[in-house]
């Protein structure tokens, strides 16, 4: 089998998500056959950097042997049980690590199964809560301008980025969207702090006025992953949390892309000394090995659905494959990795490497920002620098330096005209400067072709 059988067996039976298929007329489709450390190889035996940690769930590299190790024991003891009446080791030994590493005050966990349901858990529950409080008139949820929180259609209606959401407009609930803090548009000479307290007088003005009728605000922690990767400063989260307890509206963190060490801390929240009221929590959950996600909250949640059965006001929501027992001993042995190698220590020097990486990038006549928070960096091509005048979507810029970086091997999906780095945390910097070298030529290549 090489490439080509492999992608032409893929082609006549498979619909690929995030994909024009027709794309693949001209696109090659590339067959993974094995991956190991930061590599992946394809059947005709070409290598790919995964700079992009395979849609950001990989943190510690493919084949990693104590994950391994770990899910090989598991699938000799137990794969799944039903976890309605049923419990297991994995579960709860997990929810308990989940509970001591999570901002202070996150103390129940509850499982789905991908980012998008644990989105869709936040929100019900949270509506849910305000319901068993008698607060029936709060349904609604707010939301940031350029967020992303999934793609069914709970999560889809709390997300803002158009391309993903107006099509599908006319299915989904009315939410209200606040412009954002996103630091793209702060003034020349402003800084991230104070462009993002600036912005947050539009927040405070919106919770104010509608906070009798909203059941919580949903955020992205200091990255807007899917939204471009636009970043603002930690100082909008502190004012959030307070703004959220003075009106009596629930904080939603989403860190299913920012969790889990990403941007230089173990939770982005830490960064702002916040606790959300919910943490959405998903893809480097399980180190990138299994679908799995959790959402903690809180003693306070909890209790207002705890009652007699009879009063109705338990949470009925559930996924079979709640609680799955070898997503969560791949759960268990990621965090174990954390623990034992420092790993958020560790990556300080390696995002003091990427930021050396992409100084390049700053001063490229096509390149309006350089941006990073911890182990994301994103280079936001234009067609001018001057006026940031961005390049026709049409043109799809971005993929002549994918189509480029795939020639070189490596992998840099890009987001539109944004080109980032988002590497698994065992890349060495010799693997990182290959990545800024090939991403340099493709947006030389892209911007002249
Ligand atoms: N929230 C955020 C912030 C995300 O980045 C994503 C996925 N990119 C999701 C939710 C949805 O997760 P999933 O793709 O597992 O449904």
């Amino acid at each position: 089998m090489n490439n080509q059988d492999m992608a032409n067996r893929d082609l006549a039976v498979l619909w690929h998500p995030c994909t024009q298929m027709k794309d693949h007329e001209h696109l090659p489709m590339i067959p993974i056959k094995a991956g190991q450390g930061v590599w992946l190889e394809d059947f005709d035996g070409n290598r790919y950097l995964d700079a992009i940690s395979s849609w950001w769930v990989n943190l510690f590299g493919h084949a990693n042997s104590a994950i391994i190790a770990a899910l090989k024991d598991q699938l000799d003891t137990l794969e799944h049980v039903i976890f309605a009446g049923f419990t297991h080791e994995s579960g709860i030994r997990l929810a308990e690590k989940l509970v001591e590493i999570s901002p202070v005050g996150l103390t129940r966990c509850f499982y789905a199964d991908n980012g998008s349901a644990a989105v869709e858990v936040a929100l019900k529950m949270s509506f849910h809560y305000w319901r068993n409080q008698g607060q029936t008139q709060k349904t609604k949820f707010m939301t940031l301008e350029n967020s992303y929180h999934g793609e069914t259609l709970g999560a889809l209606a709390v997300g803002n980025v158009a391309l993903y959401k107006e099509t599908y407009a006319p299915l989904l609930m009315e939410v209200i969207t606040v412009p954002g803090p996103d630091c793209y548009h702060c003034e020349p000479g402003e800084s991230w702090a104070d462009y993002s307290t600036r912005r947050f007088a539009l927040m405070d003005a919106a919770l104010q006025q509608h906070a009798d009728s909203v059941c919580a605000v949903i955020i992205e922690p200091l990255v807007q992953c899917a939204g471009s990767m636009r970043m603002y400063d930690a100082v909008y989260l502190s004012l959030l949390r307070e703004a959220c307890d003075k009106y009596g509206v629930h904080l939603i963190a989403d860190e299913i892309a920012v969790g889990f060490g990403r941007t230089g801390t173990l939770f982005a929240c830490e960064q702002a000394g916040i606790s959300p009221d919910f943490m959405c929590l998903s893809k480097g959950l399980t180190g990138g090995y299994l679908p799995l996600s959790a959402v903690l909250t809180t003693d306070r949640v909890y209790q207002a659905f705890y009652d007699d059965y009879t009063k109705l006001s338990a949470f009925l929501h559930s996924h079979s494959y709640t609680g799955n027992a070898l997503a969560c001993r791949a759960g268990l042995a990621t965090i174990n990795i954390f623990q034992q190698q420092a790993v958020i220590e560790t990556n300080r020097s390696l995002a003091v490497a990427l930021t050396n990486a992409a100084a390049r990038f700053h001063g490229h006549p096509h390149v309006a920002e350089v941006r990073q928070t911890g182990m994301i960096v994103a280079i936001e091509l234009v067609k001018n620098k001057q006026t940031r005048e961005p390049y026709p979507w049409q043109e799809r810029r971005g993929l002549k330096v994918y189509t480029y970086g795939l020639s070189q091997g490596v992998l840099l999906r890009p987001l539109g005209n944004v080109i980032y780095f988002m590497p698994p945390y065992i890349i060495t910097e010799a693997e990182l400067e290959l990545l800024a070298e090939v991403a340099w030529q493709g947006i030389q290549y892209a911007v002249s072709n």
